[in-house]
């Protein structure tokens, strides 16, 4: 029989990264040395506090299937971190949580767009939005920025973008790959053009706890009450509490999205684990100076990348406000060679890292902005000087 895969999945493309980080791999394997700057979560162990409650969970039954939505435990802890933290007032009806913020982002594509639709998405983006837009049969509207202007959405070219097709903005602060973030008055220049039309804003805020000299994270939905109204606030435990593996992420918002999204849930993957969400209740609930810690090392590995990456001939890195990524433009090096091969862009130059000095970085193109390549700096220090030394080695190489 032939095989027919539905249409859906035809407009989704396999990640150009993942040529390159199964290479990574399969030296690694074979006992090379690779240093890997390919990373998308904290290096750190979950803590053990958290760990402990899972283990408890466990041992007192707590096995069997929770309500769809979580607990009402953890939709409370939910609130109760927006609250303090934010002043953002949720009612438990108004919060569900999922298998990870990626299948919040999903469940949200599902049950807010329809064919035609469009979402309005800065570049550089996280992956995964196209993709799942693209599922929903619903149209990205990609809007390049610029290192320039700090990798920000302007309220211009927002109004710009803007249709009677368009469903929502998909904003993504600090930013995966560029850590950019907004400041609010940047964030209230982006709310009068939203408040002008009939949109929805996406709020993936995945990294609002993983900022530095003293960034002030504003969530979008802390502008007024109107913009609350509309904004879907996404967050996790994956990045702040270094859980990426227990996939336990949320949406804070309309109730009546949040119900259509539970009962998505309960016809697809039915409620995240229940073990999962014992460990998140404790993340919310326990001490907080773990992300605290994390948050210091990240740092310091970041105040020393971008430095390095700045001193590099052809090199230049914009200073990221948060999340855990360096994104160099190494544009400036394209049209240079190497034996009888050039350099034409971010693929080729991830290549050439990874071949010929094997370091293993992302090419931007992966992250809509070829000019660039992703760097992780959730890694350890030795491993980030011993990856500069190289790549400062690998430039120096190029005719
Ligand atoms: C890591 C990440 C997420 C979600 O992670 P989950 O593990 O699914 O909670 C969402 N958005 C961005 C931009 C990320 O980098």
């Amino acid at each position: 029989m032939e095989v027919k895969i539905s249409p859906r999945m035809s407009k989704i493309k396999p990640s150009p990264t993942l040529a390159i980080t199964a290479k990574a791999k399969a030296l690694k394997a074979q006992g090379v040395d690779v240093v890997g700057f390919g990373a998308g979560e904290p290096d750190f162990d979950t803590p053990e506090h958290i760990k402990e409650a899972a283990v408890k969970a466990m041992r007192e039954g707590f096995t069997k299937y929770t309500p769809v939505p979580g607990t009402d435990e953890l939709r409370q802890a939910v609130a109760n971190q927006l609250l303090r933290d934010y002043g953002l007032r949720y009612e438990k009806e108004e919060i569900i949580v999922s298998c990870g913020a990626k299948h919040s982002l999903y469940n949200i594509a599902m049950v807010l767009l329809k064919p035609g639709d469009e979402v309005i998405i800065p570049a550089p983006y996280w992956v995964t939005y196209p993709a799942q837009i693209y599922v929903a049969e619903a149209t990205p509207v990609i809007i390049d920025t610029t290192e320039e202007n700090g990798f920000k959405l302007t309220p211009e070219q927002l109004e710009e973008a803007i249709t009677p097709r368009t469903k929502a903005l998909l904003l993504n602060y600090p930013n995966n790959p560029t850590g950019a973030s907004y400041s609010k008055k940047e964030l209230e220049g982006l709310a009068q053009v939203v408040l002008k039309h009939e949109i929805w804003v996406i709020s993936d805020e995945i990294y609002d706890k993983i900022v530095y000299d003293g960034f002030q994270h504003v969530p979008f939905a802390t502008l007024s009450p109107e913009l609350k109204a509309r904004t879907l606030l996404v967050n996790g435990v994956s990045k702040t509490y270094s859980m990426t593996g227990w996939r336990i992420g949320w949406v804070a918002g309309n109730r009546e999205v949040v119900a259509a999204m539970s009962k998505l849930q309960s016809q697809s993957t039915s409620n995240p684990t229940s073990i999962a969400q014992s460990a998140a209740l404790a993340a919310l609930t326990g001490p907080q100076d773990c992300t605290a810690q994390m948050v210091a090392a990240f740092k310091e590995r970041r105040d020393y990348i971008i430095q390095r990456l700045n001193s590099m001939e052809g090199v230049t890195c914009f200073n990221p406000q948060g999340a855990f990524y360096a994104f160099p433009t190494f544009a400036g090096l394209y049209g240079r060679h190497y034996g009888n091969r050039v350099i034409g862009n971010s693929l080729d130059f991830a290549d050439y890292l990874l071949n010929e000095f094997k370091v293993a970085i992302v090419p931007g193109v992966a992250f809509g902005e070829d000019r660039c390549a992703r760097l992780s700096y959730a890694t350890s220090m030795e491993n980030i000087k011993k990856g500069l030394d190289r790549i400062e080695e690998a430039i120096a190489k190029l005719k």
